[in-house]
């Protein structure tokens, strides 16, 4: 039989996790394959309900198979273990909200990655040898697989005591915390689950439940509820008396990873009055995200599992050393990498692969969108289907994403797109464009029954590869939800500035703004060599003064001073002088049927004009430095 086992018995969809010599601990597969049985069976109605159990004597199941998490990890590669996790909570999710019961038969050990397939069913059945827990911070974790949320409705201070000591529950005890319903000697489960399977009824379980074994746990509760009440680890070991349970659970903390227990009683306390899992795996992710990159996961599989030394040299080494600031760290939001529980794929056509198109439409590919992709000069994306022509982009698209030189031209695309987009689709055009274009295109959409947003982009090239651009959106509520999450991943802010149109407006604003400031930033520089100052000594004073800007800080023109910049790369583009040209005249364009002054503006866009001349064009727009330096300007 393979290491898991799924199949419709009689009335029943069954999982029987199969690794007996393993103690049954899940494998990724296994994680996608229980995903893939719950998508199944939830509309099948040859399956009443749901009933998970293992083989083997010893385990019901001891948690994630952690050596390809410790072998990926070790060798600096973090990213399978966040994918194993992310996965696998899905399928806690999953379990968490089935809309049938889901009965799981717990015999033996029950831990971590196990109580994420078992105890957030509807019929958790325990047994004489169960014993339950969540030892996560003896390996630096923290209680995951939403056992949080588990742990924080426990009755009392159980949830912080359970969850940093990794105490382990028996039948008795896991039924009083919460972690299990039913007492049914192991003896009579071959008879319960015949009787499932013959009858899909879920009530067969409360017809053999017994009276479970009392819990050691609540004649402790009133001892556990006094030593774990405070607020964080320092205030819990300063609660603590000198009796002897006080002392033995201090040294059970002292064997556990230091960031690991003070994250824990935070989470805990964050995930308490939480009424649904999804929250609890939102805050768990944030910390196992981050915990073999900026914690002890490593080293604490090394000395726990692989070389078994129990001796871990962890990076904060006792709990009194460690910070609330370094438990925030490690529970603060992930931004973009943050968990997501819902179903957000989305099938996007993406048209024009220009310098930012490309690698914009690579981090939809990356986050897992089915993105098809065409530009007229052939260009193709690693891991996007390249087709033919703009229609073939948009037809069955959610979202059609265009990113193109200018508004004659999206006007085009846009008279091809639109005819082809399903009814509800949303036209997101990133491209910098004139107002009267945007609103003109977004009224053809309106008449097509699609929404639209005009959303073009501000952070250049190295803003798209790196999915930090910022959106200026224009457009209804509903068209901005639907591309907000995508902008989420294409950049770091997005603002909704208004009705179609408001983006291209903020955008031209701000890149008057961003050519009237390179220009005076490349003439300091020139006036600067004139002087015989040292550029770095001048970006030394201005990046740091009041002569600061995004043209000096972010995008210094002179080359070899600042962060890399086309600048340093020949003044390749980058963003190409032509297109800050094209964006002044824009800008020039709305301040005169706007009646708006700007008569910097009108000289910024009169020196781009005179630079694309003479020798600009196909330059990156700080190639103004060069020029300026060259030849004095009197215009
Ligand atoms: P680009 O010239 O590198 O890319 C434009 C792409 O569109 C090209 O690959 C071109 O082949 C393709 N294209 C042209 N006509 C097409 C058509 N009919 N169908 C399909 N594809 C077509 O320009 P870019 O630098 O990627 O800029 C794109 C837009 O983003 C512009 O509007 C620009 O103003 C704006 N923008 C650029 C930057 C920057 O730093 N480059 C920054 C912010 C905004």
């Amino acid at each position: 039989m393979a290491e898991i086992d799924i199949r419709i018995e009689g009335k029943i969809g069954r999982v029987t996790l199969n690794r007996p010599d393993a103690l049954n601990a899940l494998t990724y597969d296994m994680v996608l394959k229980i995903d893939d049985a719950l998508d199944a069976w939830a509309n099948d109605d040859r399956v009443a309900l749901i009933l998970i159990d293992a083989v083997g004597d010893k385990a019901f199941c001891a948690g994630g198979d952690i050596q390809q998490l410790y072998d990926t990890a070790s060798a600096g590669d973090y990213e399978y273990g966040r994918k194993f996790w992310r996965d696998e909570y899905r399928m806690n999710a999953k379990l968490a909200n089935f809309p049938k019961p889901c009965i799981a038969l717990m015999h033996g050990f029950t831990m971590g990655g196990g109580v994420g397939v078992s105890c957030h069913g509807s019929h958790r059945v325990v047994c004489e040898s169960s014993q339950i827990s969540m030892p996560e911070c003896g390996i630096g974790l923290v209680p995951d697989v939403g056992g949080s949320l588990l742990l924080a409705q426990a009755p009392g201070r159980l949830g912080e005591y359970l969850g940093t000591t990794g105490a382990r529950m028996k039948a008795g005890d896991a039924i009083y915390c919460g972690f299990a319903d039913y007492y049914i000697p192991q003896t009579d489960w071959a008879e319960l689950t015949a009787r499932l399977v013959e009858t899909g009824d879920y009530t067969r379980v409360d017809e053999m439940a017994q009276t479970p074994p009392a819990s050691a746990l609540e004649a402790q509760q009133e001892q556990i509820d006094k030593a774990f009440g405070g607020e964080t680890i320092n205030d819990i070991l300063n609660g603590f008396d000198d009796s002897d349970w006080c002392l033995a659970a201090a040294k059970t903390l002292g064997r556990g990873c230091p960031l690991s227990i003070a994250a824990s009683i935070a989470l805990v306390h964050r995930v308490r009055g939480f009424t649904s899992i999804e929250p609890a795996l939102k805050q768990e992710f944030r910390f196992t995200y981050r915990s073999a990159s900026d914690g002890d996961f490593v080293e604490g599989i090394r000395a726990a599992i692989v070389d078994k030394d129990r001796n871990p040299k962890w990076k904060i080494p006792t709990l009194r050393d460690v910070r609330d600031i370094d438990v925030t760290k490690m529970l603060m939001p992930l931004g973009k990498n943050d968990l997501k529980l819902e179903d957000t794929h989305m099938k996007i056509g993406f048209i024009g692969l220009g310098n930012m198109g490309a690698p914009m439409a690579r981090n939809l590919v990356a986050a897992g969108h089915a993105v098809s992709v065409f530009d007229v000069a052939g260009i193709s994306v690693e891991g996007a289907n390249t087709v033919q022509t703009a229609a073939d982009a948009a037809t069955e698209a959610d979202v059609v994403i265009t990113m193109l030189p200018n508004g004659a031209i999206l006007r085009n695309v846009a008279g091809e797109v639109i005819p082809a987009m399903k009814s509800g689709a949303c036209l997101v055009d990133c491209s910098t464009v004139d107002v009267e274009s945007a609103r003109t295109v977004a009224e053809q959409t309106r008449a097509a029954g699609l929404l639209s947003v005009d959303a073009p982009v501000s952070g250049g090239i190295g803003g798209a590869e790196a999915g930090t651009l910022t959106f200026m959106a224009g457009g209804s509520e509903a068209a901005f939800a639907v591309a907000n999450p995508l902008f989420d991943i294409m950049g770091q802010k997005a603002v909704h500035c208004g009705d179609a149109g408001a983006g291209q407006a903020a955008k031209i604003c701000n890149n008057m703004i961003l050519g009237a400031t390179m220009i005076v930033t490349c003439e300091a520089f020139a006036l600067a060599d004139k002087l015989g100052l040292d550029r770095q000594k001048m970006f030394d004073v201005a990046s740091t003064s009041s002569g600061y800007s995004w043209s000096m800080n972010a995008y210094c023109p002179a080359p070899g001073v600042g962060p890399t910049s086309p600048s340093d790369n020949d003044y390749k583009p980058g963003f190409a002088a032509e297109l800050m040209l094209k964006d002044l005249n824009l800008a020039q364009q709305a301040a005169e049927a706007a009646d708006a002054s700007t008569p910097l503006g009108q000289h910024a866009r009169d020196m781009y004009a005179a630079f694309v001349e003479d020798g600009g064009l196909g330059m990156d727009f700080s190639a103004m430095l060069p020029h300026l330096s060259n030849q004095k300007y009197d215009a």
